[in-house]
């Protein structure tokens, strides 16, 4: 094997054909997520008026570790899949460091991001049980993008609920999702009763993820044959994400390396688990001594700031009520560029993996992430998008940690995305008026004691 080798790729009969569901291998499980009117634990019927029910018996599947996926996604994975991982030979020579670093390229999917992984099994198995219309929420828009795709794909009608505010300020995610064929609809808007409610008490309203997943709820129970579809957080997103972490198994063997230390940006938790959960089995079974590292902004830092207790996974509390770490539902994180990391709480999965010490997490500054991402994109040439900059700045720190003790680490990252539909951050960051906004010790306080009330 060469050892300047830049790129390994799998063939596609050597891309995986089962997702692993580490619920199964965990030695303390997640605790259920409970009915919030009866406080007794959901069972997968319950689920059943939102999404399809597949889905539901993955999202609490403890016993099955190894799940097969259908022939009809892994031939649509062959679009894009395998994905390459890279030797970090240009970012390795930019720090000096004695390091190994490679990442996985999740931003070569057609969409841009690795989403897609998880929209593809969502619709099939949606248009397998007879659905004919899916809906959703998108913030920025890459899970509205994947969605709309995916639906195309399996022959769904889409309808997506974009935040108003990102509807206007993002314009060109909303082109690809009506590219694509989808119905997109400014959130809040007229055509639900929780949309005209917030429009009739406040016409400007600019919307939220919160808002506009309440309304995209409420059509799913209002319309026969449509269901809801989320692109984080679930248990069954983050298991169709695993994807990346097998292929990534496979080709880090390919390079003769096995990581020491595997990171991953943080939103609800789904390409950090993704990458981690495949190689945290071995921790896990066979006693390796990988260290996982989730990457969260300083300015939602849910992971390192939050409690570990059950709170509703949206603003308005119509979700069961999730064991996770969180910041409170009603906590309102500031407007930074990554959107895709703008969420309160944290997945059951890795929530009980983080309490259980088995991964650690770290907290990085907008203005942080950016500096880093840049580096990147100079070294690397590609411009990753905000929400990746902030692995990248985490498996900056611990490259520079080697230089200091002169350990040859092996660090791999998952490069959840490319940022070349956020350009304007980038214009940000480059004229200097890119801002940092950090939360005080109060707001976290604060939030968190509304938390309690709400709770009881
Ligand atoms: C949505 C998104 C994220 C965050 O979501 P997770 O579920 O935590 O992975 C990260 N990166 C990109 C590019 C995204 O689109």
């Amino acid at each position: 094997m060469s050892t300047k080798q830049k790129r390994f790729f799998l063939t596609e009969d050597q891309i995986p054909t089962q997702w692993y569901n580490i619920q199964a291998d965990m030695v303390n499980k997640p605790m259920p997520p409970l009915n919030p009117q009866t406080k007794q634990p959901l069972k997968p019927e319950d689920l059943y008026p939102i999404f399809a029910k597949e889905l539901c018996h993955q999202e609490l599947d403890q016993k099955n570790a190894w799940i097969d996926i259908p022939e009809e996604v892994r031939d649509m994975y062959k679009y894009y899949r395998s994905t390459p991982l890279v030797r970090a030979y240009g970012l390795e020579k930019a720090l000096g460091t004695p390091a190994h670093i490679y990442f996985k390229n999740e931003s070569v999917s057609p969409v841009g991001s690795h989403k897609l992984n998880s929209a593809l099994p969502q619709a099939y198995y949606c248009k397998e049980e007879g659905v004919t219309n899916i809906t959703t929420e998108t913030g920025a828009g890459q899970w509205g993008c994947a969605l709309s795709y995916a639906a195309k794909v399996f022959g769904l009608e889409a309808a997506v609920y974009q935040v108003k505010i990102s509807y206007n300020q993002k314009p060109y995610r909303r082109s690809i999702m009506q590219t694509y064929g989808a119905q997109v609809t400014p959130s809040p808007s007229m055509s639900t009763k929780a949309g005209k409610k917030i429009l009739t008490e406040d016409p400007n309203n600019q919307g939220s993820l919160g808002t506009a997943i309440s309304e995209a709820i409420e059509l799913a129970v209002s319309t026969p044959n449509c269901k809801y579809t989320l692109g984080s957080v679930l248990s069954h997103v983050t298991l169709h994400q695993t994807i990346i972490g097998l292929e990534a198994e496979k080709q880090m063997e390919m390079a003769g390396e096995y990581p020491d230390i595997v990171i991953g940006c943080f939103g609800g938790g789904s390409n950090f688990g993704g990458i981690s959960f495949p190689f945290m089995r071995h921790n896990i079974l066979e006693g390796k001594k990988t260290r996982f590292i989730a990457a969260e902004p300083a300015s939602c830092p849910k992971l390192t700031q939050g409690v570990f207790q059950y709170d509703f996974g949206d603003v308005a509390g119509y979700t069961p009520l999730l064991p996770m770490y969180t910041l409170g539902h009603n906590f309102m994180p500031a407007n930074i560029h990554a959107g895709g990391l703008r969420y309160h709480g944290a997945g059951v999965i890795v929530s009980q993996l983080l309490k259980d010490g088995l991964m650690e997490a770290t907290d990085i500054k907008q203005t942080e992430s950016f500096k880093a991402g840049t580096l990147f994109a100079k070294a690397e040439g590609i411009i990753p998008a905000p929400e990746s900059c902030h692995a990248i700045a985490a498996a900056i720190n611990e490259a520079n940690k080697c230089k200091e003790t002169g350990e040859e680490k092996v660090i791999l990252f998952n490069l959840s995305g490319h940022g070349l539909i956020d350009m304007s951050a980038y214009d940000q960051y480059l004229s200097g008026s890119l801002l940092d906004f950090e939360i005080t010790e109060e707001d976290v306080k604060r939030n968190i004691a509304e938390l309690e009330k709400v709770i009881k």
